[in-house]
C-alpha cells in the first residue's frame, strides 16, 4: 500500500476526498470548520511536496438537485484562508467544466470542485460517474473517514481507476487511532455508549460485549434496560420493542465477564424542555408524568469512579440531554471524568456528532486523547464491519 507520507506528489494532481459537509448559517457562512481544518494537513503535504489538490466533497442531502444553498462555492472563502491559498472553483465535479479546470490547475494549486451529491450517480455509486471523476486526478486520497461506510462513487467505487491510491494524513490518524483502541487495547476498558435509542447503538454495543471489560450506559437508552428489569420509568423514552435485546445485553454481558453500570438515579422533568423544575429519584422510580433527562449525582460518582480507573475509554452519546442547560450535569462530568482520567495515561477516543459537540461546548476537546470525525463509519468500524472507504484503498 502506498504511503501519502513517503509518496512522491511532483508534477502530479492528487484526486483528494475530503469530508466539507459543514454547517452553513442563513447568508452561507461556515458556522463549524473543524471538518475543513481537519482536511487541511493532507492538503498541505501535497503542495508541499510539488502537487496539486483536486477536492471533491459531498454537502448536505441535495438527492440530484443542483440547490444552490448546497453549493460548495459558498465555502471557497473559507477554505482559501484556512489553507492560505486562493482556492478555485469548477461549477461542476465531472464534464467538460471540471476536466478543463483540472486540466489547468498548476503545481501548488487547489481546485475545489461542485457538491458531489448534486449527481444522483455519486451516493448510488455509479461507475461511470466513478470514470469521470478519475479522469480528473493522477493519483487518489481518500481522507473522508466519516464517508468511510458509504459505497459511494468518490469514497469507494472510484478507487478501482487508479493505480496510485491512499489514505490522507486524518484517515491515517483516525484507523491508527480506533486501533489503540480496538486491538492494542490496554486495560481495563470502558466503553461509554450512551444517546437517544438503543436499537441504533445495539450492534456496537453486542461486538463491544467481546472486547470492553466495563460497559457504561446512559442517555434515553438506559430507560429501555431499566423497564425491561421492571422498574418504573414513568414518562421517560422507552423503545418497548427492544425490552428483549436489553435483557439480553445483560444476559451476554453477565456470560462474558463485562460489567455493565446504569445509571442508578435520574434528573427528571414533566416535560421535554430546559426547566429548573426538576426533582430526582431512583433510576427505577421515576414517577408517572415525570420523565429523566439526565443521571443524577450517585451515578455521576459511579460513572465517574470507573472511568478514572480505566486505561482506555471509548465514548459515544451524551448521558442526558446536555443541550439543555439543567440537564448538561451529567453529560459535563462525564466528560470531565474522562479528560482526568486521559491525564493520568489513559487512552481516550471520543466520536459522534453530539458527544463531540458536548466535549466542545464543555471546553474538553483538548483533554481528550483523540476526537474522531466519524459517526456512523466510527460505529460501523467499531461493529468489526469492513468500511468500503477503506477496503478500496487497501484492494490492490
Ligand atoms: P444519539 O444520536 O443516539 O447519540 O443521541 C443523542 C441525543 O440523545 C442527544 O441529542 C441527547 O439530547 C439525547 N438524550 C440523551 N439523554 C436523553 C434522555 N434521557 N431523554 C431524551 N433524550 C436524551
Amino acid at each position: 500500500m502506498l504511503d501519502i507520507r513517503t509518496y512522491d506528489f511532483t508534477g502530479k494532481k492528487a484526486l483528494i476526498r475530503v469530508d466539507f459537509n459543514v454547517p452553513l448559517d442563513e447568508n452561507f457562512n461556515v458556522t463549524d470548520d473543524t471538518r475543513i481544518r481537519a482536511a487541511v494537513p493532507t492538503i498541505k503535504l501535497v503542495l508541499e511536496k510539488g502537487g496539486a489538490a483536486i477536492l471533491m466533497s459531498h454537502m448536505g442531502r441535495p438527492k440530484g438537485q443542483r440547490l444552490d444553498k448546497y453549493s460548495l462555492r459558498h465555502i471557497v472563502p473559507t477554505v482559501s484562508k484556512i489553507l492560505g491559498v486562493e482556492v478555485k472553483f469548477a461549477e461542476d465535479c465531472v464534464g467538460t467544466v471540471a476536466e478543463q479546470a483540472a486540466a489547468q490547475l498548476k503545481p501548488g494549486e487547489v481546485l475545489l470542485l461542485e457538491n458531489l451529491r448534486f449527481h444522483n450517480e455519486e451516493t448510488k455509486g455509479d461507475e461511470n460517474f466513478a470514470a469521470q471523476l478519475a479522469k480528473l486526478g493522477d493519483v487518489y486520497i481518500n481522507d473522508a473517514f466519516g464517508t468511510a461506510h458509504r459505497a459511494h462513487a468518490s469514497t469507494a467505487v472510484v478507487a478501482k481507476f487508479f493505480k496510485d491510491k491512499m489514505f490522507g494524513l486524518l484517515m491515517l490518524k483516525e484507523i491508527e487511532s480506533l486501533n489503540r483502541v480496538l486491538k492494542d487495547t490496554r486495560r481495563p476498558f470502558t466503553a461509554i455508549i450512551a444517546g437517544a435509542k438503543i436499537s441504533t447503538k445495539i450492534t456496537v454495543i453486542e461486538s463491544l460485549l467481546e472486547k470492553v471489560d466495563n460497559l457504561i450506559i446512559g442517555g434515553a437508552m438506559t430507560f429501555t434496560f431499566i423497564k425491561a428489569r421492571g422498574g418504573k420509568v414513568g414518562n421517560s423514552l422507552v423503545e418497548d420493542d427492544m425490552l428483549q435485546v436489553a435483557k439480553q445485553v445483560e444476559q451476554k454481558a453477565k456470560e462474558k465477564n463485562v460489567n455493565i453500570y446504569l445509571p442508578v438515579d435520574s434528573v427528571n422533568a414533566t416535560e421535554f424542555k430546559d426547566t429548573d423544575q426538576k426533582q430526582i429519584t431512583p433510576i427505577d422510580n421515576i414517577p408517572d408524568g415525570w420523565m429523566g433527562l439526565d443521571i443524577g449525582p450517585k451515578s455521576i460518582e459511579l460513572f465517574s469512579n470507573v472511568i478514572k480507573q480505566s486505561a482506555t475509554i471509548l465514548w459515544n452519546g451524551p448521558v442526558g440531554v446536555f443541550e439543555f442547560d439543567n440537564f448538561a450535569e451529567g453529560t459535563r462530568k462525564v466528560g470531565e471524568a474522562v479528560a482526568q482520567a486521559t491525564e493520568k495515561g489513559a487512552f481516550s477516543l471520543v466520536g459522534g456528532g453530539d458527544t463531540v459537540a458536548a466535549v466542545n461546548k464543555f471546553g474538553l476537546a483538548d483533554k481528550m486523547s483523540y476526537i474522531s470525525t466519524g459517526g456512523g463509519a466510527l460505529l460501523e468500524y467499531i461493529e468489526g464491519k469492513e468500511l468500503p472507504g477503506i477496503k478500496a484503498i487497501l484492494d490492490e
